[in-house]
């Protein structure tokens, strides 16, 4: 088992870049920031140790990812203190004990999933077999808000299929990247999981390098065209996971007090700042009070503070940046006529990037707190008269991440969930991943899946024999 602090001074510098808490603004630690030499040495590194672990059979890499799950187990009390005080996310609630524990999960379920060569053809013209391959060497570029399980995401399936991995952890949270790939090269065998922290000139020097095969990108829509690009001329492979304005549409049989509470975390999960989030709600004028009120008395009741304290579930928003976009956008609405509900007056003498939990109503939809992705904790919700007109609504952005339909009718549901237009469509839930099933986005949010055998695919060649 590592301690937190053995954790934090094994990937603390004394003359790195310093991290601090977004709660408090005290010093978390100091991180190494690497030049493009530091980027080459790393792949050269990667190059040479995926020779031999892209040599090794599934069921040998699958063991390694199992230890290296065990490690993540046995240090995953240090890995969520890490992410408490550097993202600034609650331990409790579905944040930073949530997140060290789906790093495990995802670990062991890339590890297990069964990808058997497929036989297409065998008669009497020959056979024809397809396999995976490895890529090579994938570089994976990261955000800050779920900075240990994306980079799972991307790492896990990587290193199952073969491939040697770099991370590019997001310039806000390095040393919770970096405290991971030390936690998981405890069970790793050497040079096939490094990291390289930095800030987007690194992320792009990963994304041009030529010896890298790979780019699994999970950030801003802005920044994956970017990466599209510098991939274009070595023809890298790209999976995208992009950004999101997630609509939901409840329908007019809901329960409100019992669907309530799960709209609300659908939406204010990790305080918003999630890309499969509920961001903009649709509601029938109906129950269209009922639910504001609920929603806005849950906002106002749960616990919002310091990551590290035991009783919050909710906390501040990582970054100045994040905080003035919620901000500001939350400010556009109230000059438009709309109502805040609850919230929208952070607290000027609170130290740290606090927002409140803020529910706006009597919003139309080209309000840019509904046209814009808002990535934090403040719910815009839109009334409708007419069904097909939210789902117009809905479907009129320029992305497609996720989506969600409310109703006690599972067909009626069912029959909404078909013609909205995103990578998923929950029921009765929202943001709900599971390391077995498909995740991606459509539109400007992205290209390529992630999770279950078609994610372990995507970072893997596909190699066709034929005799
Ligand atoms: P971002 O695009 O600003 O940064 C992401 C990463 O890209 C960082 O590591 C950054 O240093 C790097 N980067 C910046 N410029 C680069 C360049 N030119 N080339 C290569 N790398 C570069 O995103 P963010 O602000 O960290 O994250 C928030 C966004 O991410 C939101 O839009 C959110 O919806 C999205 N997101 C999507 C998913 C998903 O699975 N679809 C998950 C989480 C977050």
């Amino acid at each position: 088992m590592t301690t937190f602090d053995n954790l934090l001074a094994a990937v603390t510098v004394t003359d790195g870049q310093p991290v601090h808490d977004p709660a408090t603004g005290e010093l978390v630690g100091n991180t190494k920031m690497s030049s493009t030499d530091d980027v080459d040495a790393a792949v050269a590194i990667a190059s040479q140790a995926q020779k031999s672990w892209g040599a090794l059979s599934h069921a040998e890499r699958a063991d390694y990812l199992h230890k290296a799950a065990d490690a993540v187990n046995a240090s995953a009390e240090a890995l969520a203190q890490i992410l408490a005080r550097e993202v600034g996310k609650p331990l409790n609630g579905p944040n930073a004990r949530f997140e060290a524990g789906a790093c495990e999960a995802w670990l062991r379920a890339n590890a297990d999933f069964p990808l058997e060569d497929e036989v297409l053809v065998d008669d009497e013209s020959g056979k024809s077999v397809l396999s995976y391959v490895p890529i090579g060497v994938v570089g994976a570029i990261g955000p800050w808000n779920w900075p240990m399980m994306i980079s799972v995401w991307q790492l896990a399936p990587s290193l199952r299929m073969g491939n040697a991995v770099i991370l590019k952890p997001s310039e806000h949270t390095p040393l919770s990247v970096q405290a991971l790939v030390a936690v998981l090269n405890q069970a790793l065998p050497e040079g096939v999981l490094q990291v390289v922290p930095g800030e987007g000139d690194i992320g792009q020097a990963v994304s041009e390098h030529p010896d890298i095969d790979k780019i699994m990108f999970t950030g801003s829509t802005k920044t994956g065209q970017a990466i599209m690009r510098s991939a274009a001329a070595d023809m890298k492979r790209v999976t995208l996971e992009l950004g999101g304005n997630d609509a939901g549409i409840v329908l007019e049989d809901i329960n409100v007090a019992d669907m309530a509470q799960d709209i609300f975390w659908g939406a204010f999960i990790n305080t918003g700042q999630t890309c499969a989030a509920l961001k903009r709600l649709y509601v029938p004028a109906s129950i269209y009070d009922e639910l504001v009120q609920a929603l806005a008395k849950i906002a106002a009741e749960t616990p919002m503070g310091q990551g590290v304290s035991e009783e919050n579930v909710l906390g501040p928003l990582q970054n100045a940046a994040q905080q003035k976009i919620v901000a500001d956008l939350v400010e556009e609405a109230r000059k438009d006529g709309a109502t805040i509900v609850t919230g929208g007056n952070p607290d000027d003498h609170q130290t740290g990037y606090f927002y409140p939990a803020t529910i706006v109503s009597d919003i139309d939809q080209k309000n840019p707190l509904v046209q814009i992705e808002q990535f934090g904790p403040a719910l815009p919700i839109i009334k409708y008269d007419d069904l097909d007109q939210a789902i117009e609504w809905a479907n009129e952005l320029e992305v497609g991440l996720g989506s969600s339909v409310w109703s006690s009718d599972a067909d009626r549901a069912r029959e909404v969930a078909n013609r909205l237009i995103a990578g998923t469509t929950w029921i009765n839930k929202h943001g709900a991943v599971d390391p077995r099933v498909p995740f991606g986005g459509v539109k400007k949010s992205g290209m390529g899946l992630e999770f279950g055998v078609e994610g372990l695919k995507q970072v893997a060649l596909p190699k066709v024999t034929t005799l």
